[in-house]
């Protein structure tokens, strides 16, 4: 039996976590679950499904307490750091954003493991999360998940590179991207995600989050990190090793594949999701990725390259830049051109780095202090 705690448990990746949870009641128990403001009823409907005894929110402390009954809660900023602190067998984070990060080095720094869905960790303070061990994390984004089931195929010497897919998203076939409206890039072709992960799939810069995410990840230089365009969502990444063999991790697109992977520790939980459907035709197909149509990925190489707090500001100016596409206020290639204009204030100086999460944060605050700036 595991125990798990569970941060962001109403979002996407949260509900599905639980979702395998309550198929699997003989293998994992929920200590704790945690969620922002936006859905308390679903938090504390969770909390009493599942008999966890406490939980944390960012919500009105009282409205909480009048919906908890006999619920521990924990309220404030910090509550998903505090709660990423219990001790238990695995910490999956599934928060949307750089405000991940605090709960992620809370939750290693007490030894807790993470599953970590929450990305922006990496990105913004991939140095600090990896310090704490490459044994400590497991990745639940599902092109990490698929390197790290592919990387068991072989020894890290022998990697020559790993190759991350792309679905392409709604746009991989529109060649004048200038008009795209909020619900057009909001639907996309084959993966169901939260908004900011829906919008970062439709400009590329989610694939530009990954390759930094395996940088840090995997322990791998960028010239051993590519992305390729794969429409279907089957194959989730791979791994070409010295001897020209390419291993690859292939699944109909699913999270609770990755998310049991994970909460289970590279374990293998029965009928987690549906395996490849055999007795109808498949059409597999891979294609370069057009990087001027989507200059996200070349700029994220070259935040990556930069390091320092280069790729902590290509995270924060994006999460302004996003917000301020669905808020209508910019054009969808805005975007890009908002964080590139950001890295290139921010990046000319000397290099900058990040010591601790105040640093980190104070690096983010500069970018989205700039990147709003720029907005029209
Ligand atoms: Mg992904």
């Amino acid at each position: 039996m595991r125990s798990i705690v569970i941060l962001g448990s109403t979002g996407s990746i949260g509900v599905q976590a639980l979702e395998i949870i309550a198929a699997n009641p003989n293998k994992f128990r929920v200590v704790a679950l945690s969620a922002g403001s936006r859905n308390l009823p679903l938090l504390i409907e969770q909390a009493k499904k599942f008999s966890v005894p406490i939980v944390g929110t960012t919500a009105d402390r009282q409205v909480a307490l009048d919906l908890a009954g006999d619920i521990q809660v924990i309220d404030g900023p910090l509550a998903s750091t505090e709660i990423a602190t219990i001790p238990c067998d695995i910490v999956l984070n599934g928060i949307t954003g750089s405000i991940g990060l605090g709960p992620t080095l809370a939750a290693l720094g007490v030894g807790n493991k993470v599953a970590l869905a929450n990305k922006e960790s990496l990105v913004a303070g991939g140095d600090l999360v990896m310090a704490f061990g490459h044994d400590k994390i497991i990745p639940v984004d599902s092109e990490h998940s698929a390197l790290y089931q592919c990387f068991l195929a072989g020894k890290s010497s022998e990697v020559k590179k790993v190759i991350l897919t792309a679905s392409g998203g709604p746009f991989r076939d529109r060649a004048d991207l200038s008009g795209v409206t909020v619900k057009e890039a909001l639907s996309h072709p084959t993966w169901a995600m939260g908004p900011m992960v829906t919008i970062n799939s439709a400009t590329l810069m989610n694939k530009g989050l990954e390759i930094i995410e395996a940088h840090y990840l995997f322990n791998l230089p960028y010239s051993q990190i590519e992305a390729v365009i794969h429409p279907q969502s089957v194959v989730h990444s791979m791994v070409e090793f010295i001897d020209g063999s390419t291993i690859a991790q292939a699944s109909p697109p699913n999270m609770k594949g990755p998310i049991a992977y994970a909460l289970a520790s590279g374990d293998r939980v029965a009928h987690a999701t549906k395996p490849i459907d055999w007795t109808s035709t498949h059409t597999w197909s891979f294609a370069p990725i057009d990087t001027n149509r989507f200059p996200a990925i070349d700029l994220a190489l070259r935040c990556g390259e930069l390091g320092g707090g280069l790729p902590a500001i290509f995270n924060a100016s994006n999460e302004v830049a996003v917000d301020a596409f669905l808020s209508g206020r910019i054009t969808f290639t805005s975007i890009v051109d908002i964080v590139e204009a950001t890295v290139q204030k921010l990046g000319s100086g000397s290099p900058i780095v990040a010591r601790n999460l105040a640093d980190v944060s104070a690096i983010e605050d500069d970018a989205r202090r700039v990147a709003i700036s720029l907005l029209p």
